[in-house]
């Protein structure tokens, strides 16, 4: 898991993450992934793999949406000019990972035009289950309370911190069969890992620069944590593993031997072990980012 150990050791600072270094760093691959790396024709063929990818990336795309209109509240309430810049350029980021995730639902053959109807049908119950509450309690915090370090924490500690995991279970395990939705995965995951990195940093700043604030910032982490704890995540991620269980059984000769971490070969992997495994990842970045930003008495 070389990309979340770089999420929980590295340390990367607004002023090193501006815009200038967003700008050096830039472009990636228009489609999140080199012209020349096909879709497997077996990807696109009604079945459970199918419905896998199609309900992940459908809920994802809606997850990126959501994550930039909310962090747009970020920009002007950033302290700093780098801090500005930095927020200026995730929402940006975010936009695209929207549109790359979107716009592989097409490559599988998901017609353009019918995106939202496709949507909706993949994802929608789970964007309202999940979703829906989530943005809710984020915009109380960005756009009703201006609160800048409140939503820098909420969304390094609880949705960034949950979707860097993801996007390392779903680059793994998606590699053999669809590499295109591997190279977006891998991608976005270096994204999330800078965001991550930098909104710690961020907070971590402005936490010493405003120390009065730890208790209801704990508090508000608290709230987070219930609330995301209530949510219906789990059940998802486990119906989508399922899903792509059968999926790799019908197709365990494309997949071979590949290993999805060292000595584990996918093949041989169940749900709720790639669940689990995930879930792991996810507690192990949260409680080092918490230690890192001052917010241990969180955990
Ligand atoms: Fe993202
Ligand atoms: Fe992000």
């Amino acid at each position: 898991m070389s990309l979340l150990d770089e999420a929980a050791n590295t340390e990367l600072t607004p002023a090193e993450a501006n815009l200038r270094h967003w700008l050096a760093t830039m472009p990636p691959p228009l489609d999140g992934h080199a012209p020349d790396v096909p879709v497997p024709e077996f990807m696109r063929e009604p079945g459970p793999l199918f419905d896998a990818i199609a309900q992940e990336y459908a809920f994802r795309a809606v997850a990126e949406e959501k994550a930039a209109r909310a962090l747009g509240y970020l920009v002007p309430l950033a302290p700093d000019t780098d801090t500005m810049e930095f927020y200026a350029t995730q929402v940006l980021d975010e936009a695209r990972h929207a549109m790359v995730f979107r716009n592989h639902l097409v490559a599988l053959g998901v017609p353009a035009a019918e995106l939202p109807a496709a949507t909706e049908s993949f994802a929608g119950n789970d964007i309202r289950a999940i979703l829906d509450p989530l943005e809710e309690f984020s915009l109380r915090i960005m756009r009703d309370q201006a609160d800048f370090l409140g939503g820098v924490v909420v969304m390094t500690v609880i949705l960034e911190g949950a979707l860097a995991p993801a996007a390392e279970l779903s680059e793994r395990k998606w590699r053999p069969l669809d590499p295109a939705a591997a190279d977006i995965d891998q991608g976005a995951g270096i994204d999330e890992v800078r965001h991550l990195t930098v909104g710690a940093a961020v907070a971590r700043q402005y936490l010493l620069d405003h120390p009065k604030r730890r208790d209801d910032v704990l508090a508000l982490i608290e709230r987070g944590m219930r609330l995301w704890a209530g949510l219906p995540v789990r059940a998802m991620v486990r119906r989508r593993e399922e899903l792509f269980q059968a999926g790799l059984a019908q197709h365990a000769g494309v997949v071979g031997d590949y290993e999805i971490w060292p000595g584990r070969r996918l093949v041989d992997t169940t749900p709720v072990e790639r669940l689990t495994t995930a879930e792991g990842w996810s507690a192990e970045l949260k409680s080092v980012r918490l230690k890192y930003i001052g917010l241990e008495g969180a955990l």
